[in-house]
């Protein structure tokens, strides 16, 4: 068994290599055509890896209702939820400003977009998408109206509310509701083994996923976005190896290179998704293997795939000193401060579906006063942005859950360190 799991480790990591080698390859040595571009990459690259997707989200909906109602279930008294939600927002919230922070500093040091000359009204674009998501709105979209509507669109937060409420209602019934939570338990026992079997094919999926990605990217955009791209990949890096690892080390005291290697496979399903949501049962799952209570993990993780992402909040603090300099608009310290609120805001009312990031920066660059058509230049080189912020945005939602769980005591740190 112990085998198996370093086995999909390292499958994982071959099929991301070789994938991208392969999509590279295709994208530079193969000549275009009909072959090529409809058979292979358009169609069974990409037949297979949104198989491999849509399983994933397959399992999303009912896990996260019934390992929420299970978990609160279990946890039993309202007061352990209230004080383990109460510091996960929090360590949410406050990593994703210090996200900002950085990610505003490192932008304003580089400088990305820095004679560019861009005017306003230069350019036709208009973000259709944009909606503005408003603070009310955010607010006020936690509660369901209906929730079998909640649960029929994949609405994470208005899932997660109705799924408390529920497990709470039957711990404090437990002896007349017996039956309703044998039934929720074993549903979720259930959602962890089909969790279990797709995480099985994962190393295919990548695969052809990665291959796609990489067959279809346009290289000499990427050049001449390299320093907007940089800034964004510093700012990434920094976040995972100084904040995540240092926390760890600090508040957990746990090697943070064995945590690095052994997440490692969440990691990789999300680079290869680009979806938070998606990536929800294998983090719980590959969480549970390192030592962290499913109690918590199932209550923790969908709730920072919904509201906690600080790779998209780096990716937004870059874009706005990255559009400020395009258009030679100066910022001032008042215009850093709202954005470090805004972005935090945008943070929470991003989904965790691939390339949200992006409508939401439009509130963002609204609240200081920019264009919203300079997310335009920011477009095309967003998908590979997309990936690798995700990627962070998981990744903050796992630390932020084994540093809570190890408050309450529900971190075993023996099953942590034990060898795999
Ligand atoms: N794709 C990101 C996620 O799922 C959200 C975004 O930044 O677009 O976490």
């Amino acid at each position: 068994k112990v085998n198996k799991k370093t086995g999909l480790t390292s499958k994982i990591f071959i099929a991301l290599i070789s994938g991208m080698i392969l999509g590279i390859i295709m994208h530079y040595f193969v000549p275009a055509g009909h072959i090529k571009d409809d058979i292979l990459i358009e169609g069974v690259f990409y037949v297979i890896g949104q198989m491999f997707i849509r399983a994933m989200q397959m399992l999303v909906v009912p896990l996260v209702f019934f390992s929420i109602a299970d978990g609160c279930r279990n946890m039993g008294d309202t007061k352990t939820l209230g004080k383990v939600g109460i510091r996960i927002v929090s360590f949410y919230l406050l990593t994703t400003a210090l996200a900002i922070v950085i990610a505003l500093i490192i932008a304003s040091i580089i400088g990305p977009g820095k004679g560019m000359n861009m005017s306003l009204g230069s350019n036709e674009f208009a973000m259709e998408t944009a909606e503005k998501t408003s603070m009310k709105d955010t607010i006020l979209n936690m509660i369901p109206t209906n929730p079998i509507e909640a649960l029929a669109k994949g609405n994470m937060l208005q899932i997660i509310i109705f799924a408390v409420i529920v497990g709470l209602l039957i711990a404090g019934m437990e002896d007349r509701m017996e039956t309703l939570g044998n039934i929720i338990t074993e549903m979720n026992d259930l959602m962890m083994s089909m969790t279990m079997a797709v995480m099985k094919i994962a190393p295919i999926g990548v695969f052809f996923l990665i291959a796609r990605t990489f067959a279809n990217l346009g290289y000499d955009v990427i050049l001449s976005m390299l320093s907007y791209m940089a800034s964004v990949i510093l700012g990434l890096g920094f976040q995972l190896f100084v904040v995540y690892l240092l926390l760890l080390t600090v508040f957990v005291r746990i090697n943070p290179f064995v945590f690095l290697k052994r997440y490692f496979p969440v990691m990789t399903f999300a680079f290869s998704t680009a979806s938070s949501n998606a990536t929800v049962p294998i983090n719980i799952q590959t969480l549970e293997d390192i030592g962290v209570d499913k109690k918590i993990s199932s209550f923790t993780i969908p709730l920072g795939a919904t509201v906690n992402m600080d790779g998209t909040a780096i990716m937004q603090g870059v874009a706005v000193v990255f559009i400020a300099n395009a258009y030679g608009i100066n910022l001032s310290l008042n215009d850093f401060l709202t954005v470090i609120l805004t972005a935090t805001i945008a943070s929470v009312g991003t989904a965790g579906i691939p390339s949200v990031g992006l409508v939401t920066l439009s509130m963002v660059l609204t609240s200081v006063g920019l264009p919203v058509e300079g997310i335009a230049m920011i477009m095309g080189i967003d998908r590979i942005l997309d990936m690798a912020r995700t990627a962070i945005n998981i990744t903050g939602d796992a630390a932020g859950t084994i540093i809570v769980a190890n408050t309450v005591g529900n971190f075993d740190k023996e099953k942590f360190n034990k060898r795999t």
